[in-house]
């Protein structure tokens, strides 16, 4: 631990690879930790149809090695590293690794956007990776012909559930309340498809088939009428949105209800200066690739302006 860098980077979603291009062409000189899943939540999509500048939408994946080689074009230096202690109270902020680092910087950029959201029951996770799955772009593939179940009613279930059909024999939709969340256009889509079964009111109380050592039925609970009742279903995919990940800095950070990274208005700015936070793991409200890349950039804009100030 010798150099103390002047901007340090955690996450490599939208956001941090934005925050990176802003911050390396500010000559920051940053560090960037890829963290857990590299590339961030669009390595687990399909097609992205909603960022602009790709009217015929390009592949998540795809889109976030770009995202990558144009950090590094700008001689961002990233480690595949996980951060996993941080210390905020005093500058410079250290930071310690899951390979063995430590380093410290001056400001710190927050990008650790968030995670898939379970159900929490024991057999969920007793079953995942055998039958049970967040992701269906990931494992969709190993349903084909088969019958599975998809909880929840945004826009990620609509378009998992599409997907899972290119897959499965059958996909049950199962929805807590009696109305989608997601956007017309994708509830138009799940409608429009044949192999979905949209079940309303519909929850998930126990997942079957812990003894078979695979799911083999769900037992569910008709919300309305109380009445509970054995499905069979050969998987479970869960769709129901995402948690951030701030755990690392709740002990420095102000966080809300939901555990979102707290900033100031306008601003990516935390109630320690010289961190900022931006993407999924600040923003409860849009959550969209473009808007994660927009307050990275703000981000990197502020870091810059902070160390200016100091000098
Ligand atoms: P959302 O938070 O929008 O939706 C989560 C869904 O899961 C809701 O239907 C919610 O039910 C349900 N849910 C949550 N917890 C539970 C639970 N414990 N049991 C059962 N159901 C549960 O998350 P998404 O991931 O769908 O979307 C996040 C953002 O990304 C949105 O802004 C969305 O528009 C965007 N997006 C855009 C896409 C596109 O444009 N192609 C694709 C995917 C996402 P309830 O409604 O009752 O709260």
């Amino acid at each position: 631990m010798s150099e103390v860098h002047k901007t340090l980077i955690i996450g490599s979603g939208p956001a941090g690879y934005t925050a990176a291009i802003y911050a390396a062409r500010a000559n920051l000189n940053p560090v960037l930790l890829k963290g857990m899943q590299p590339g961030g939540q669009l390595t687990i999509t399909n097609d992205v149809e909603n960022y602009p500048g790709f009217p015929d939408g390009v592949m998540g994946p795809e889109m976030m090695e770009s995202f990558e080689k144009q950090a590094a074009r700008f001689e961002t230096v990233i480690h595949a590293d996980t951060a996993t202690k941080v210390d905020l109270s005093a500058r410079p902020f250290t930071v310690e690794t899951n390979l063995g680092k430590t380093l410290q910087a001056e400001t710190l950029i927050i990008s650790t956007g968030a995670s898939a959201r379970y159900l929490g029951l024991e057999n969920e996770t007793k079953l995942q990776g055998r039958g049970v799955s967040a992701c269906a772009t990931c494992d969709g593939f190993f349903f084909r012909d088969k019958d599975v179940c998809l909880v929840g009613g945004g826009d990620t279930a609509c378009e998992e559930a599409v997907y899972m059909t290119h897959h499965a024999a059958k996909v049950h939709m199962l929805v807590r309340r009696d109305v989608f969340r997601a956007s017309k256009i994708m509830q138009d889509r799940v409608f429009a498809n044949p192999k979905i079964e949209v079940q309303w009111n519909t929850e998930v109380r126990d997942v079957l088939g812990v003894d078979e050592g695979r799911v083999t039925g769900l037992l569910l609970e008709n919300n309305k009428t109380g009445e509970t009742f054995e499905q069979k279903t050969d998987g479970l995919f869960l769709a129901m949105g995402h948690t951030p990940n701030t755990e690392l800095f709740v002990d420095w950070l102000d966080v809300d209800a939901n555990q979102y990274l707290i900033t100031a208005p306008d601003s990516t700015a935390t109630k320690v200066p010289g961190v900022f936070a931006c993407g999924d793991c600040q923003d409860s409200v849009y959550r969209q690739a473009v808007t994660a890349a927009g307050t990275g950039c703000m981000a990197a804009i502020e870091a810059e302006r902070f160390l200016e100030a100091q000098s």
